[in-house]
């Protein structure tokens, strides 16, 4: 990589400055580079050069990576994409390991994220402490007497960031996007989703029996050995009285089935002896006017089980929670038990990551953008920004003229869609105003206390956001996150600093390469407006059909082009990919393979198109697309991905979609006979 221009690496220096760093010389080196172990942007020995591009695309772009990169025991998936994920989060341990709490004021951001670190990496603290963070809490679900405080104890479960029960949390009005209002969602379960719960493949009874196991181990370690085995029987009755009404990820995926604005009395009516209510008595949310229900039936049965289940198994229940959520952060046989579940057995992992990548995870989740500000003034050069705004703004360009061109959608669909584009508004790199932390407590005494203390601090944060008007400045992700998102309800798209790094973003290649990677990932945000589910929101972020029935019919039917395509893939021999689950991923990456490729074509315009290492720009897109997809995957996390991810496979989002697109197949020139070849009447044409 090139060195940074030097204005660049005058900015960061005065960051660098400014706060103070110990680690100057290592630092100093990194600051000039924005390095990653993926810096060549096509790297031939990345690809098998013994398979050819027209047979298995997907392994001649990422064999030669694959083979070098082999699954590390402590991954389920391992691609560039978690390359780049673990890499960032190397950078992360070095700043906070720099930072010198002695050196700082306890009301600072360094202090606090130092301080928070360091407890979560001192395991002698940890074990010596025992269950001492949550014996308070564990009384306080003891000394209930009466069913009706159960409402109570939920409320100061999810106020320190248990989850039980049910979801709450606070989002923009589906149906008036500038108000932030209440959502109430299903919840409550230990495993991932419903389908564990109720249903009979043998995966499924797999999965519940290590359950089974580890709610057992987790009671016996807690001082509950003699009633571990019938506690055990009783999570697993109580979750899945849940899990039966509970929605399915496919009907998640609705928008109108999930939007059900309620009022406090009408919610009442749901769930009436469990007395909900009560529930916005204690958020001081008593004043809404209504709240989103997504999913109205789960309520009811939350009623039920109210009443079906005695107030000693409400309390096991509760207990449960508390523990499950805590185990993570706990001694050894804790972490151990926790990560037998939902690392071993649901995932295939055969080792837990190293200590400090998890406490790194937490600090992200707990102190994301207090470290994400030290990160971007380190690492975030201000040309990535303005290069980034001249990709998004080709990437609009084309996909505009592209739904001008559509044969299949009338003008006045044409007219709202293009407005929707217009109005799609971004957001690079990091927030323009940052999160304020000064409220937020963190002491010297443990670990999981100051995990508490920031959930804490952000519900109520969440909760002073009810009610008002939508905070458009807000981001969902943190700056250092290697990942993008669109927001349908704030129609916006957003790319932090983390993902504008290679494989993803280069600074100093060819634009196809630029293109090819993060301009299909911006084109794949973009198009999610337009998705299934995202095609349902007009261009204020308001659930909203601008649709003519026709246009309408005419999407659905080429949308069930890829479904069927996808439902035919086999991403293991016993198994199928699910066609609709995946739906509005595949649109996206669809649309982004076409519009990112029209940029291109906008920004090659009078510029050079020669070959770079033997490779026309054309190719060199879909290699670097191809590139970002690379990936060594685990059979068990292919079938519960399967299950789960609304994102195909690396693998598919190679091969399901490039044979369907004619640029590609004109490319490495594919022709009928090849296995990368698709015949126009089964492309889907939706772009
Ligand atoms: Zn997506």
């Amino acid at each position: 990589m090139k060195k940074l221009k030097s204005n660049a690496a005058l900015i960061l220096f005065i960051a660098f400055v400014v706060f103070n760093y110990q680690c100057t010389t290592s630092k100093k080196t990194k600051m000039t580079k924005l390095q990653t172990s993926v810096n060549k942007p096509i790297d031939i020995t990345d690809l098998d050069l013994s398979v050819s591009p027209k047979e298995d695309f997907y392994q001649y772009a990422t064999g030669g990576w694959q083979k070098k990169n082999p699954l590390p025991d402590d991954e389920s998936r391992f691609g560039t994409f978690d390359q780049l994920a673990k890499e960032t989060n190397q950078k992360i341990k070095d700043i906070i390991t720099c930072l010198d709490p002695a050196k700082y004021d306890r009301n600072s951001i360094e202090w606090k994220i130092a301080t928070f670190y360091k407890l979560g990496m001192d395991t002698e603290k940890i074990e010596a402490d025992g269950l001492s963070p949550i014996t308070e809490i564990l009384t306080r679900i003891d000394d209930i007497s009466t069913k009706r405080d159960l409402i109570k104890i939920t409320y100061e479960l999810h106020s320190i960031g248990i989850p039980a029960l049910f979801g709450f949390y606070g989002a923009a009005d589906r149906k008036d996007s500038n108000n932030q209002i209440a959502y109430l969602s299903q919840g409550g379960l230990g495993l991932p989703n419903r389908d564990y719960y109720v249903n009979d493949d043998e995966r499924s009874k797999q999965i519940r029996d290590g359950y089974v196991d580890y709610i057992q181990k987790i009671f016996s370690i807690s001082g509950y050995e003699a009633f571990a085995e019938t506690w055990s029987s009783i999570i697993m009755k109580f979750e899945t009285s849940l899990a039966e009404k509970s929605m399915t990820n496919l009907e998640l995926r609705d928008p109108f089935a999930t939007t059900n604005r309620l009022s406090l009395q009408e919610i009442q009516g749901l769930c009436p002896d469990f007395n909900l209510i009560k529930y916005f008595d204690y958020t001081k949310l008593n004043n809404q006017q209504f709240v989103n229900v997504g999913q109205p039936e789960f309520f009811k049965r939350l009623n039920e089980v109210y009443n079906e289940f005695t107030i000693e198994e409400w309390k096991i229940y509760f207990k449960w929670k508390v523990l499950n959520y805590s185990a993570p952060y706990l001694g050894k046989e804790f972490t151990d038990a926790n990560f037998e579940i939902y690392g071993r057995v649901l995932t295939g992992t055969q080792e837990q990551q190293e200590r400090w990548r998890r406490v790194v995870n937490r600090v992200n989740s707990s102190l994301g953008e207090a470290v994400g500000q030290i990160f971007v003034r380190q690492y975030f050069p201000p040309e990535a920004k303005k290069r980034m705004e001249e990709l998004v703004e080709n990437l609009r360009i084309a996909f505009g003229e592209r739904i001008k061109n559509l044969d299949w959608m009338s003008d006045v669909t044409k007219q709202h869609a293009l407005e929707k584009l217009q109005a799609i508004r971004v957001k690079i790199g990091y927030p323009e105003v940052w999160k304020d932390y000064s409220n937020l407590i963190i002491k010297d005494d443990n670990y999981l206390s100051n995990i508490f203390r920031s959930n804490k601090f952000d519900y109520e944060f969440m909760i002073s956001k009810i009610g008002k008007p939508v905070d458009k400045t807000q981001w969902f992700m943190n700056p250092q996150t290697v990942n993008a998102y669109y927001s349908a309800s704030m129609n916006e798209i957003c790319f932090p600093a983390g993902i504008l790094q290679p494989p993803f973003f280069y600074m100093d290649a060819d634009d196809a390469v630029n293109y090819g990677a993060i301009g299909v990932v911006i084109g794949h945000e973009m198009t999610h407006g337009f998705d299934d589910k995202g095609r349902n929101y007009d261009k204020d972020g308001n659930l909203n059909n601008w649709w003519t029935d026709e246009d309408a019919e005419n999407f659905n039917l080429r949308a069930q082009v890829l479904v069927d395509r996808y439902n035919a893939i086999h991403v293991l021999p016993d198994l199928t990919a699910d066609g609709k689950l995946s739906l509005g991923e595949n649109i996206a990456d669809y649309g982004g393979l076409k519009i990112a490729y029209d940029a291109l074509q906008i920004a090659l315009k009078e510029k050079t198109t020669e070959k770079i290492d033997g490779f026309t720009p054309e190719q060199r897109f879909y290699l670097a697309y191809a590139k970002i997809w690379g990936q060594n995957i685990r059979e068990t996390e292919i079938r519960r991905r399967t299950k789960e991810d609304v994102h195909s496979l690396g693998r598919w989002r190679v091969n399901g979609q490039l044979p369907g697109i004619k640029e590609f197949q004109d490319a490495f020139d594919i022709k009928e006979g090849d296995k990368m070849y698709l015949p126009p009447e089964k492309w889907i044409n939706i772009w």
